[in-house]
């Protein structure tokens, strides 16, 4: 089997080779790579016209430089390229990918299915082996999410099912890794990932939600105790409002702190109105503090209420929120508005990052405002745990190389 891969990140394709030959052993697969769609473009033009060396498949990403997977596309669609079956991967939203596949579908193409970054090989093979192209009149559902509801959320918090991705944060000025996010995921076996803005809600209205965070808590610590090199990273784990109302979790959280003090953790809270306000959830923030437990404000701008939050509250970071930041070149009250939180916390001396940076453009604008760090799918989508080491290893080889030309 013949099969193009075409994504920007030279670790993605590895991977992507990599789950192919694990996948089925007995197969012969051959692989030609591209690093963006101009030159898989090139390679579709100049495929030799022997049939057994036909490409028998093309899994393109979807945003690249130098020609996107919506470029492939549409080269498929003019050339004698539409036969071919065709896999779009991306880190994309859903509605995103809805999108994409309607396109796709439209142009009468050969298509696998559009599949959602973290990938799952399996689910790609199986959809080519089992010919299961998608049709055009099921393209308003090309990767149908498992379900999670009231019945079975207690079942799905579990180490089985909870899935941990790390999302990187840098410093913009020097390209410098200096921590990790930490992004949950249920996994129902066979079935897919559920996203946590579908089950967090749900496990929050069962009460749940602190069994959830003392897993992620739990299995995040094992996964920096794996290498010593991610100790030098900073681990910053999502807790909610709701969470700080449990003494019990507050309890648990310092004592993990001590006894992993080797790991320099940070707790990125998401605000929901009433409950902070509450004193309960006041003093939880204030023991996690004193335990020198940092804590970030995550989403900064999307509430009302953020401002009287700074100043009641010695955070250490804030995260501005991403609708802000991932339009921000052409949004002219976008930039306005992250301007003047980066101007305050220049003022009261907490660190800014900005997440949803998504291109080299915003990632530059950020530096010229003064904010100091960034995260979004331009550095890298959330990254599985047993890819972090190599993407950390990748990432610093091609800094420093940037850094001996420059
Ligand atoms: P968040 O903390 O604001 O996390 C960032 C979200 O933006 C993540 O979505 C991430 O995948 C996505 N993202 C990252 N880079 C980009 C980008 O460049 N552009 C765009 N458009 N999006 C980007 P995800 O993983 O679906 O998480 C959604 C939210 O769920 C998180 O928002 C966080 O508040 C919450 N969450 C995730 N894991 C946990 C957890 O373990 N516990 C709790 N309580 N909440 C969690
Ligand atoms: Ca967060
Ligand atoms: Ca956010």
């Amino acid at each position: 089997m013949n099969i193009l891969i075409v994504d920007d990140q030279a670790f993605i394709r590895e991977v992507i080779k990599q789950e192919f030959c694990k996948i089925d052993p007995e197969k012969q697969f051959h692989f030609q790579e591209a690093n963006c769609g101009n030159t898989a473009i090139n390679i579709l033009n100049n495929r030799p016209i022997d049939p057994a060396a036909q490409i028998d498949l093309v899994i393109a990403d979807l945003k690249m430089e130098n020609g996107d997977g919506l470029a492939i596309i549409n080269h498929m669609a003019t050339t004698g390229s539409r036969e071919i079956p065709l896999a779009i991967v991306s880190s994309s939203d859903k509605r995103t990918l809805e999108l994409v596949s309607n396109i796709t579908n439209s142009f009468s193409l050969n298509l696998v299915g559009v599949f959602q970054k973290p990938l799952n090989i399996d689910n790609i093979y199986k959809a080519i082996t089992a010919k299961k192209a998608i049709v055009p009149e099921q393209t308003s559902q090309p990767h149908p999410t498992p379900a999670c509801h009231a019945g079975n959320i207690a079942s799905l918090i579990n180490e089985d099912n909870l899935f941990l991705c790390y999302q990187p944060k840098i410093e913009i000025s020097t390209g410098k890794i200096v921590g990790f996010e930490v992004l949950s995921r249920l996994c129902i076996q066979g079935d897919g990932f559920i996203y946590p803005d579908k089950f967090i809600p749900i496990v929050e209205e069962n009460g749940l939600n602190c069994q959830l965070a003392k897993l992620v808590l739990s299995q995040a610590l094992s996964q920096w105790h794996l290498f010593e090199a991610l100790k030098g990273y900073r681990l910053s784990i999502n807790i909610s409002a709701a969470d700080l109302l449990s003494d019990d979790f507050i309890d648990y959280v310092i004592n993990e702190h001590l006894t992993n003090s080797d790991v320099d953790l940070m707790l990125e809270l998401t605000e929901s109105q009433q409950t902070i306000n509450e004193d309960r959830a006041l003093q939880a923030i204030a023991k996690l503090i004193i335990n020198d437990i940092p804590i970030s404000l995550d989403d900064f701008g999307k509430s009302y209420s953020t401002l009287d939050r700074l100043d009641s509250i010695p955070f250490d970071e804030i995260k501005i929120d991403k609708d802000f930041v991932s339009d921000l070149d052409f949004n002219p009250q976008h930039q306005a508005i992250v301007e003047s939180i980066i101007a305050l916390a220049k003022k009261l001396n907490v660190k800014v990052v900005a997440e949803g940076v998504e291109t080299l453009a915003i990632q530059n604008r950020l530096q010229t405002m003064g904010c100091h760090c960034a995260q979004g799918y331009f550095i890298s989508p959330p990254i599985e745990g047993r890819y972090l080491m190599a993407w950390i290893h990748e990432y610093n080889h091609k800094r420093e190389q940037q850094y001996a030309y420059s």
